[in-house]
């Protein structure tokens, strides 16, 4: 059995490198796997960065009861590190999706500790190739606000990743003010990652993957909306927040929440700019695919409001890094800020 056999019958097997970086960087090496992807603008060597790279923590969804078949895809095995080679990404920011919103306070309370250390553990093993997000028990505003802090000062992680809504209640809600107040304090990215809209499940079922396809794009423009109307980016100004999907819907039609304002005047007499201008203020990945769609967000939020995305490991899209390549209208420096200059600066890389 050579060792690509053995690779290959370990992952079906269940048998996954989490525990182990110097197996899975031996084994990596011994491979055949694509040589790694030096990416360059005008000659020059630029460090890429994935904000939107998930992974999962067996030991914590354990936790919560749930048994998450890990594949060597979803945690940190060579197939990740092969993956990421051909790719041309030097880096992934890690962030676990929040299924954990409905659990009870003790639960909660050991699973975010365990994802968080065992976060801070990879990290730390392999510091060129990844920084996380920090998981938060949001359904518990004040010790997600802990858990944040704790996170970027005891585990160096970099920022918190949250869903868009918690258990049907807006994050715009006055209860999440203190998650929102310490992330502003702490000047920390908070990356939103929709999980779709149960309420739409049976409008969405069918073909086309619609829960997915449409659902998760809707719920980020949801999300982003709230807080844009209900006043929540006026009052904490310097809240870094980064959408997942390119911002879903509302980058590609955010004119109509400005006419929303001529339409609906009374709804945004407090608000303290048009709705708007507050995308750019707001972060998003690059995912929406095609050159066009790159340069309408750069239109409507900036250069600097960019980073690349590639969802890994769910098969969306494996050219992210020639998608910015490959845009009409982006200068050298604008590639560059997007591939891994602006990750850099606000994950303090
Ligand atoms: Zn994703």
């Amino acid at each position: 059995m050579n060792r690509r056999q053995f690779l290959k019958d370990a992952s079906t097997a269940g048998i996954f490198f989490s525990s182990c970086g110097a197996c899975a960087r031996r084994a990596f090496a011994q491979s055949s796997a694509p040589k790694r992807r030096q990416v360059t603008v005008g000659g020059q060597r630029v460090r890429t960065i994935d904000i939107h790279a998930h992974v999962i923590i067996p030991e914590a969804t354990a936790l919560m009861g749930v048994n998450t078949a890990p594949t060597d895809a979803s945690v940190i095995a060579p197939k990740r590190f092969e993956t990421m080679d051909e790719w041309g990404m030097d880096m992934q920011a890690l962030s676990i999706n929040a299924n954990w919103y409905s659990i009870d306070r003790n639960v909660a309370t050991k699973m975010i500790q365990v994802q968080n250390e065992a976060l801070a553990a990879l990290c730390a093993k392999y510091p060129d190739r990844f920084v996380a997000f920090a998981s938060v028990a949001l359904q518990f505003p004040e010790l997600a606000a802990e858990q944040l802090e704790e996170g970027i000062k005891k585990h160096n992680l970099r920022g918190a990743a949250i869903g868009g809504h918690v258990n049907g209640d807006e994050l715009s809600n006055p209860k999440f003010d203190p998650f929102w107040k310490k992330a502003e304090e702490l000047g920390c990215l908070i990356f939103m990652h929709p999980q779709g809209i149960p309420e739409m499940d049976k409008r969405l079922a069918g073909r086309g993957g619609l829960t997915n396809v449409i659902g998760n794009p809707l719920e980020t423009t949801i999300f982003l909306s709230h807080l844009i109307f209900d006043g929540t980016l006026d009052k904490f100004p310097g809240l870094k927040i980064c959408a997942a999907h390119g911002g879903g819907y509302l980058p590609s039609y955010a004119a109509r929440s400005d006419y929303g304002c001529v339409r609906f005047a009374g709804d945004c007499k407090a608000l303290k700019k048009k709705p708007t201008e507050y995308l750019k203020q707001l972060y998003f990945d690059s995912m929406v695919f095609t050159p066009e769609g790159l340069r309408h967000l750069v239109a409507e939020s900036g250069v600097s409001q960019i980073m690349i995305g590639t969802d890994y490991p769910f098969p969306w899209s494996t050219t992210t890094v020639d998608h910015v390549l490959n845009t009409p209208g982006l200068t050298d420096t604008d590639k560059r800020a997007i591939l891994g200059g602006n990750a850099a600066k606000l994950l303090k890389i």
